[in-house]
């Protein structure tokens, strides 16, 4: 977080203001990091879906894009169940008034007979109230002790149950419902008939307009619909830098497909989706798909094929890990619950289904497609390329360094001149030049003329810049420059017209 704010990346919202919980702004060098990161999925995902891998059958993977808007129609929200259901069980803290998901609150309870009448300490895990009740219940229960969800302890005994946050046992009240939407007003008046919502998913957009897609263009079925967008969700305990945020950035597909399919294109959905973290970087041990329980699965899934998480071994989740991307087999459930709510027909005409014809045709069918939706953290995403880059090394120039992926890297090179004399400066500013004209739709192409050049490539490595090139004396007599790669360390001579060739070779090859 240290490095992210120094270097320029992610900064606390309203910092100035004293911030504001659960929110974050990009730097220069973050936002350019995001974009990065967002082109990449959109090209990935829109322009060359799965770089022309074919889907089950061997069939075209086809998506299109789109763009729709944070506040729809409060009936959206209405008939997705946002409005009803989006609601996490919470209790509340009677003496600090603090508010906690119920599902998060966990408790260390004595293991041994003896202790049954001490208390028990809830935290919530990853927030400085872990190590705070930790350390109490040690002291308190000596060696036997354990823990449990708040969920599994009955009721009865939360009397002895000391907060996260409290001194006293027993504040914490039954859980409540609490909806995670955004509320605002649309007009002038602010009556309750004015209510409207910030999206919390940016989902619905995409099936709410299902039919004007199909209406409007030439999309067969089976294909996608992607955006990627805001979302705002009301979060209780916002934590762990940016990972759970209130005002966070998705990046979503929904893939229709015919519902004797859905199982094939959800399998083929998860595989691509791993393979893509893997091929920005997040390749390793700290990368895997998990299939949820039955429990975990939310209302619209339960009957389908099933819902994987794609999960990042975070530092503050180690061993444990955190999603980044969700991929859900929705079945019919958001184009059936639209299709009644706004009631209008939203079945898909299928020509090259049904009975066979005489002529060799076919009758055609009439169906409610299915859904795979892919659905990915932009923010969350970031967060993952950032810890996965963050290296330790304190026999580098620079002790901690970023090892990003040189496709997603803010800065793509830095040019040097060794010291501001002769016609070093001269002859930096003009490779500085050529390399912008050339690179700069990528990213950052840096001109750097101050400090040792120690410091100078110190700076480079904690920005997570791929390459630095150095004019020194010895460019003036043989046109050559020293090239610097971050990851290695290591220097080599290159000729001074090679540098932009030898710079696209490599940004091209990752
Ligand atoms: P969680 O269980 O962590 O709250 P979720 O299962 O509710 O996440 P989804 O509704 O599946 O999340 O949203 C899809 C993706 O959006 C997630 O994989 C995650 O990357 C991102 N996301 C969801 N909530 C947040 C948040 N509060 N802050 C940042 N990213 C989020």
């Amino acid at each position: 977080m240290a490095l992210c704010k120094r270097r320029g990346f992610i900064y606390q919202a309203s910092d100035l203001y004293g911030g504001l919980n659960g929110f974050w702004d990009y730097g220069p060098l973050g936002a350019q990091l995001k974009k990065n990161l967002r082109d990449r999925w959109w090209y990935d995902v829109v322009m060359d879906p799965c770089g022309g891998a074919p889907g089950p059958d061997g069939q075209p993977v086809d998506i299109v894009g789109l763009d729709t808007c944070i506040i729809q129609h409060p009936k959206v929200w209405v008939a997705s169940g946002h409005t009803e259901t989006f609601n996490d069980p919470m209790v509340d803290c009677r003496e600090t008034k603090a508010r906690y998901r119920f599902d998060h609150v966990s408790v260390c309870v004595p293991t041994g007979e003896a202790d049954a009448a001490k208390p028990r300490f809830a935290f919530i895990a990853g927030t400085p109230s872990e190590a705070r009740q930790r350390k109490k219940a040690d002291k308190a229960f000596g060696a036997g002790l354990a823990i449990v969800p708040l969920a599994e302890l009955p009721v009865e005994s939360w009397n002895r149950v000391i907060a996260p946050d409290a001194d006293q046992p027993g504040t914490l009240t039954e859980p409540r419902a609490f909806n995670l939407m955004f509320k605002t007003y649309i007009g002038a008046t602010a009556t309750e008939d004015d209510v409207a919502y910030l999206r919390p998913e940016t989902a619905q957009g995409i099936f709410v307009q299902f039919k004007n897609v199909v209406d409007s263009t030439r999309v067969k079925i089976p294909f996608g619909i992607a955006q990627t967008g805001k979302a705002f969700r009301n979060e209780v305990t916002p934590r762990n830098f940016t990972f759970r945020s209130r005002e966070f950035e998705q990046m979503e597909i929904e893939f229709f497909c015919h519902p004797d399919q859905a199982r094939a294109w959800y399998e083929f959905w998860r595989t691509q989706r791993l393979a893509w973290w893997k091929s920005i970087g997040l390749a390793g041990d700290n990368l895997r798909v998990r299939e949820q329980s039955r429990d975990e699965l939310a209302h619209y899934a339960k009957d389908g094929a099933g819902t994987s998480d794609i999960e990042y071994r975070f530092p503050f989740t180690d061993p444990d890990f955190g999603e980044i991307e969700g991929v859900a087999h929705r079945a019919d459930f958001d184009l059936a619950t639209h299709q009644k709510h706004a009631r209008t027909k939203l079945e898909y005409f299928d020509a090259e289904r049904g009975e066979l014809l005489a002529n060799g045709g076919h009758k055609g069918e009439r169906y409610l497609p299915h859904v795979i939706e892919p659905s990915a953290g932009l923010d969350r995403g970031v967060l993952a390329v950032l810890c996965e880059a963050f290296t330790e090394d304190a026999s580098r120039p620079s002790p901690e360094l970023l090892r990003l992926h040189p496709s997603l890297a803010p800065i793509k090179a830095a040019v040097f001149p060794l010291v501001n004399k002769e016609a070093m400066p001269q002859t930096s500013a003009k490779l500085h030049a050529e390399l912008s004209r050339r690179f700069r739709g990528q990213g950052y192409i840096e001109h750097d003329a101050r400090a040792s050049i120690g410091k100078r490539y110190a700076r480079m490595d904690e920005a997570g810049c791929p390459y630095c090139f150095t004019v020194d004396g010895q460019t003036a007599q043989d046109q050559t420059v020293t090239a610097r790669d971050r990851d290695t360390g290591q220097q080599e001579r290159i000729a001074l017209d090679r540098v932009a060739d030898y710079l696209g070779e490599r940004l091209a090859r990752s």
